[in-house]
């Protein structure tokens, strides 16, 4: 039996991101994904132009059906999208005790447009992240989430903050290599990958779901970070153009 991933993220019409990318990468990595869409974006490969949220009463009602049916083996969050549905998630979450949680605090596309009404930061930290695994914040949302600017820094900063595993992925650094980096209390565990040429769309979400999916197989947090980045890259090897912008990783 393949174990069941919740996922509550945003959808891109195009495909590359959001739920369309968690769903390919769990299926990828022997999950099973239901989903809870926080938001219908508009966006193609080039630029997100808006988003609407989801009403929270519609949610409720998803959430609820889902719970009465299913058990769930992880818990994958993406794009939250208002401080309102950040903190309808953290409710949520209390009625999944045990559950392992993977935590992507998805505040900004690549291309650079809002995923966020509003200033999503302390309702995330003091709401989800506790509740939470680990956290995988790329570099500029780890930096706003924290406050500081390096890699280390942050990520100290942020497990300290809610006492969770952080992974701070480099892929915005200017380095070689792509360097990403595990955060947990003082324990730091760093990783490094041949940078690759493109810009890619949904990177961050797949490598999220691919974490949830291995963690909901039973494997530890290294280990699961560790595989997921592994077929992250073999994704983003075989990664194409859809449109005139940005990649998409092959998640076939
Ligand atoms: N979630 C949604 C709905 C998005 O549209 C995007 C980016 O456009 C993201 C998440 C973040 O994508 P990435 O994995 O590239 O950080």
């Amino acid at each position: 039996m393949r174990p069941n991933i919740l996922v509550i993220a945003g959808h891109d019409p195009s495909g590359g991101a959001g739920i369309h990318a968690d769903i390919e990468a769990i299926q990828s990595t022997g999950g099973f994904a239901s989903t809870l869409i926080t938001a219908l974006t508009v966006q193609n490969s080039r630029k997100v132009s808006s988003f609407q949220l989801t009403p929270l009463e519609l949610l409720e009602q998803q959430a609820n059906a889902l719970l009465a049916d299913y058990e769930f083996q992880a818990v994958k969050i993406g794009m939250t999208g208002s401080v309102a549905t950040v903190e309808w998630i953290a409710r949520l979450l209390a009625r999944l005790p045990g559950v392992p949680v993977v935590l992507d605090p998805v505040l900004a596309a690549e291309s650079g447009g809002s995923l966020a009404q509003g200033d999503l930061n302390e309702a995330l930290m003091d709401r989800v992240a506790p509740q939470a695994t680990v956290l995988t914040p790329n570099l500029p949302e780890a930096g706003q989430l924290s406050g500081e600017t390096g890699v280390a820094e942050a990520g100290a900063a942020l497990t300290r903050r809610c006492g969770r595993a952080v992974l701070v992925t480099g892929t915005h650094d200017d380095t070689d290599q792509v360097a990403n980096h595990l955060f947990q209390g003082e324990h730091h565990r760093q990783w490094e990958w041949p940078r690759l040429p493109e810009v890619y769309h949904g990177s961050g979400c797949s490598l999220a779901s691919a974490i949830a999916s291995l963690l909901a197989r039973g494997l530890p947090l290294e280990d699961a970070v560790g595989d997921a980045q592994a077929w992250l890259h073999r994704t983003l090897q075989h990664a194409w153009q859809p449109g005139g912008g940005q990649f998409v990783p092959d998640r076939s």
